[in-house]
């Protein structure tokens, strides 16, 4: 007999947890599935612990660098990958650790650790157990693509296998030249390991604009990464010294050897082992369930967030999605995902923040704009700091005066972004922001005189 609750959350990444809180504060009784690790990729291989990685590649990169501030450390910086490593299980480990307390803490929330599949539109079997609820929600997120390749022993890691590397790989070979490949290059090559990107395309990070995919270039191989565009047909094989990847790029040399490979080239939903043809749920060609703006699908009472749903790929995005389905459901607040400005990071170092449309991206909409760029070697703050690579770019709506979109790719880039973002939240003229005062010395005190500089973008 299928045992009985008002509401089943299939996932524990970033929006589950938070909604069966919600749910159960409001008195309802939940059922939370998790098939792996509570807290989902962001805590377990995702943000928390890259991030966590970033900052000890950080220290090694500000020790390397320290004579240049009249800091005279002395000798050759050495990395211990063993106490990396245990820094960044404590870090993630602590978090993971968190979210089972919390979700186990829980009134009223019942929580099944084993894999959810539908059986119905209303049932949902885990273990020996069939659960059932008038309310689903599926929070299953997604996992590292792995390309077929000709050789199928070839020995490879994904983001996942990344998190058990206590060990300095001689040479890591990254093929893909976006987000998740481009931290662990700059990560790995200042833990000392020799680092080559090999990217499909004819730039890194292609949905950026040139000057962002350019400048990241530039960073990256100054630091002493092998950059190596156009890489038509990939493909891998196992080599003595480790793997050997067929880069086929349109320059001299058609293979690349290395220590180690990592797979950094996309995410697929985890929809494929779900049972979304029990409950008649619809997924595009990609797999990615269908909702509307309010996140349901296309069965009445199932809904799909975070990174399964196709509309976001972020923790932030995920969140905001059970925000979104708690409004609606709890609060008769009709919160819609088109309300919500894209914004993300990239957590090289200078970092990249980014908000709405790129310039291209308004451009190619036609629409009558204006543009400001100051390269960061003109803000004051990064100059003091000596970290002076990159820009920030904001483009302006010519006729509503409207900020459409922004690109910090600097120190501070991260944080500064925001300072941007929220006055496009309100949709006031840029001119708001252009009369702000802002504290000095830091790089948000240069964004008013970038807007006071626009030009048109032709
Ligand atoms: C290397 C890397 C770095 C990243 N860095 C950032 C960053 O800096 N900032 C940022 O915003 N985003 C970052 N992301 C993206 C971010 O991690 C994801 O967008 C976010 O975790 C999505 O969360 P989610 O709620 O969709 O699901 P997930 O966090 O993926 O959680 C889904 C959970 O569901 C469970 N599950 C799946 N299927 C089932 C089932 N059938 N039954 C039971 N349980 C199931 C899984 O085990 C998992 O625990 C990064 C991702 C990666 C890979």
């Amino acid at each position: 007999m299928a045992k009985k609750f008002d509401a089943i959350i299939i996932g524990t990444g970033q929006a589950g947890p938070p909604l069966a809180g919600r749910l159960s504060d409001a008195g309802m009784k939940v059922a939370i599935l998790e098939r792996k690790l509570f807290g989902g990729t962001c805590v377990n291989t995702g943000c928390i612990p890259t991030k966590t990685l970033v900052a000890s590649a950080r220290a090694a990169h500000v020790a390397r660098t320290a004579g240049e501030y009249g800091v005279m450390i002395g000798g050759d910086i050495e990395v211990d990958m063993k106490k990396v490593k245990a820094r960044k299980d404590e870090v993630s480990g602590s978090s993971n650790k968190g979210v089972e307390e919390w979700l186990k803490g829980m009134k009223n929330v019942t929580v099944y650790e084993g894999q959810g599949r539908f059986e119905s539109p209303r049932t949902v079997s885990v273990g020996n157990e069939i659960l059932e609820a008038d309310r689903i929600f599926i929070n299953v997120g997604g996992r590292a693509v792995v390309p077929p390749m000709e050789d199928e022993d070839v020995p490879y890691f994904t983001n996942t296998g990344m998190m058990g590397v206590d060990f300095l790989p001689e040479h890591l070979v990254i093929v893909g030249g976006s987000y998740i490949g481009l931290e662990f290059g700059q990560m790995y090559r200042r833990f000392g390991s020799r680092v080559t990107i090999i990217e499909r395309g004819d730039r890194l990070i292609k949905r950026e604009d040139e000057d962002v995919s350019d400048t990241v270039r530039e960073i990256m191989e100054k630091e002493g990464i092998d950059v190596r565009l156009n890489a038509h047909c990939i493909n891998a094989k196992k080599h003595p010294d480790g793997v050997e990847v067929i880069v086929d790029c349109d320059q001299e040399d058609p293979n690349v050897t290395g220590s180690h490979m990592l797979w950094a080239v996309g995410r697929i939903p985890n929809t494929d082992d779900l049972g979304l043809e029990n409950a008649g749920v619809e997924t595009n060609d990609r797999g990615y369930i269908n909702t509307d703006d309010l996140l349901r699908t296309n069965v009445e009472g199932i809904w799909a967030l975070g990174d399964c749903n196709g509309k976001g790929a972020f923790t932030h995005t995920s969140y905001n999605d059970f925000d979104i389905a708690a409004a609606n459901i709890l609060d008769d607040d009709p919160r819609r995902v088109s309300d919500r400005i894209l914004t993300y990071g990239l957590f090289i170092d200078p970092p990249l923040g980014r908000a709405g449309m790129t310039e291209d991206q308004v451009r190619k909409s036609g629409r009558k704009a204006l543009v400001g760029k100051r390269p960061m070697t003109r803000v004051g703050r990064a100059v003091e700091k000596g970290e002076t690579d990159g820009f920030m770019k904001i483009v302006v709506d010519a006729d509503t005066e409207e900020i459409l979109g922004a690109a910090i790719l600097g120190v501070e880039g991260d944080e500064a972004i925001h300072c941007i973002l929220d006055v496009m939240y309100t949709k006031k003229p840029y001119k708001v922001l252009q009369r702000a005062m802002h504290i000095h010395p830091t790089v948000c005190e240069l964004i008013p005189t970038v807007l006071g500089e626009l030009k048109p973008l032709v």
